[in-house]
């Protein structure tokens, strides 16, 4: 194999020419079937490259969504992971930081992943849920109001106000998403921006347009 082919094996474990792939596979399946599967992501028990490798499959595969999906119970384990880890990934992706452009707020503690559209709306045909580009890395502020619809995002990811702004009370909030109105939310590391189709789901379904 070549150089390249052990970097890629190396970035990802789960690749088609990796010969450890069935192995990592066991070790999922193993760690999906485990009770305590919330607390060991808590504990960062997973190690980063085999989330990153998760992601990296599911990105790839967009829109299917059954990653690997020749295989049901590896299918089922991959499933269960992204579940419990979409939120430290999408986090990750922003690199921890706030993605309203004038919001300054970064750091592990202080950021959150909030879903676009709405997680507790049953899975269509794309699956929202644990979906790699249905997130946003918010700070707690901002995600309330994200979540309340005072502001969504348009077609091109910048953000758009309610007409109900006025409505909020905090005065530097106002302001730090004021500010903010037609800029683009500030980038992933992947340079990947949310899917649209969530987008207009938040747009039209959470945004309080009247
Ligand atoms: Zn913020």
């Amino acid at each position: 194999m070549s150089v390249e082919n052990w970097q890629d094996i190396r970035d990802n474990p789960l690749i088609e020419v990796s010969p450890f792939k069935n192995s990592v596979r066991t070790v999922f399946e193993a760690i999906a079937q485990d009770e305590n599967i919330d607390e060991q992501v808590r504990d960062e028990i997973f190690t980063d490259p085999l989330i990153d490798a998760i992601s990296e499959q599911e990105e790839i595969r967009i829109p299917e969504v059954d990653i690997l999906n020749s295989n049901l119970r590896f299918a089922q384990s991959t499933r269960r992971i992204r579940n419990v880890t979409w939120s430290m990934r999408i986090k990750k992706k922003y690199n921890y930081k706030c993605v309203v452009p004038r919001c300054d707020v970064t750091g592990k503690l202080f950021v959150d992943a909030a879903h676009i559209k709405p997680d507790n709306i049953p899975d269509g045909n794309i699956p929202h849920r644990s979906h790699i580009l249905n997130g946003l890395c918010l700070c707690k502020h901002c995600h309330i109001l994200f979540d309340k619809g005072y502001f969504s995002l348009t077609d091109e990811h910048k953000i758009i106000i309610s007409p109900k702004f006025n409505d909020i009370v905090d005065q530097n909030l106002k302001t730090v998403i004021l500010s903010s109105t037609n800029i683009k939310i500030n980038n992933r590391l992947d340079n990947r921006f949310p899917f649209v189709d969530f987008v207009r789901y938040h747009r039209e379904y959470c945004f309080r347009s009247l």
